[in-house]
């Protein structure tokens, strides 16, 4: 197994091949993996033991991973993006850095996986879908008897100074979901005034979008504005926390996949697309710590997975802030009238 470390986590070669199978006649195929880090190495695995195909996994957040095929476009080094939010998936395709593909198993996705493909000409597909939303320590929360957040609008209260961590936008698609969200439920000049509010509670913008999960669970922050699948699949291990869909509506993410441009394993990086999409890889997420929604109609969710359908969601313009540009704009207003802030 071979890592490429990164602050968040690395460069894995899973190097589980079932006896048998040689690695030379089979390749390889160079994944970047902005999910879970359980979830990158159990696919890995259990792709590799499926096909005799090596993976090097390369595990990073969303925006992350855009800024990296930007910089290697002239000399790609991966194969394939799998997973992260789709806002920055679609950014990609729109600049070129990803390349169109139909997959057999498209007929078996749910509605708005396929969309992400339409919209992208093909060359983004939804593997999964989360909701944003807040976690809190119910320990921490009961110990200073305030009322946990259920309202956007709850997190700005005076009470919950230094309480709260999301995600920084430069770095994660989460946070990027979190401010398109706002800006959809409140409009974009009352959104920017509210996440100045929110700053002031803010003790950490954390680099990737499920930090501020796992620091809710050991009580490092007591809020974390979070996809709630990640805080319910923490839950789910014993840890304390509780999880809320903001009342005034919120957003979701499509996390998707891209085929990367000029990756030097195509063939490959086919197999890996086709087989990610299959209801039977599709199910390995819930038995990793992952609770978001499957593409595949047929791919079992945790029982536990929060349903899109029972939650006040907003008509998120996915073709509107995947745009380069304006997630451009978006970003750079946060960080000179927000992440500047003292
Ligand atoms: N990890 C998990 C479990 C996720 O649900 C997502 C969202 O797609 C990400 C990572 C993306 O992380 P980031 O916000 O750091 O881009």
């Amino acid at each position: 197994m071979k890592r490429w470390i990164g602050p968040l986590a690395g460069f894995i070669a899973c190097g589980l091949l079932v006896p048998g199978a040689s690695a030379q006649s089979k390749g390889e195929v160079v994944v970047y993996c902005s999910v879970l880090n359980e979830w990158c190495l159990a696919a890995s695995q259990a792709f590799e033991r499926k096909t005799g195909v090596k993976v090097i996994l390369n595990v990073k957040g969303s925006g992350e991973v855009g800024a990296q095929l930007r910089a290697e476009a002239s000399n790609p080094r991966a194969d394939v993006w799998w997973g992260g939010t789709g806002d920055p998936h679609l950014a990609a395709a729109e600049a070129d850095l990803t390349v169109a593909y139909k997959p057999a198993a498209l007929g078996e996705l749910h509605p708005w996986a396929v969309k992400q493909w339409e919209q992208s000409g093909g060359k983004t597909i939804g593997i999964y879908a989360g909701v944003l939303g807040f976690t809190w320590n119910t320990e921490l929360i009961a110990s200073k008897k305030l009322q946990a957040p259920k309202c956007w609008a709850d997190l700005t209260r005076a009470e919950f100074r230094d309480e709260i961590q999301m995600s920084n936008p430069s770095s994660s698609g989460t946070a990027y979901t979190a401010l398109a969200t706002l800006i959809q439920v409140m409009g974009e000049d009352k959104a920017f005034g509210y996440l100045k509010g929110l700053h002031r509670n803010i003790s950490q913008y954390t680099r990737s979008g499920p930090a501020p999960v796992r620091n809710a669970a050991r009580a490092e922050t007591m809020i974390g504005i979070i996809f709630l699948h990640d805080a319910v699949a923490e839950a789910n291990e014993g840890f304390p926390l509780a999880t809320a869909a903001p009342c005034e509506g919120t957003g979701y993410e499509i996390g998707s996949m891209s085929l990367v441009k000029g990756g030097r394993n195509p063939d490959n990086a086919k197999l890996w697309y086709e087989w990610s999409l299959s209801a039977e890889a599709q199910s390995l997420a819930k038995e990793n710590k992952s609770f978001q929604v499957p593409s595949n109609r047929s791919a079992a969710a945790h029982p536990k997975a929060p349903r899109l359908e029972d939650i006040k969601l907003v008509d998120y313009d996915f073709a509107k802030y995947g745009s380069s540009e304006e997630r451009k704009r978006i970003v750079s207003r946060w960080e000179q009238e927000v992440g500047m802030l003292p």
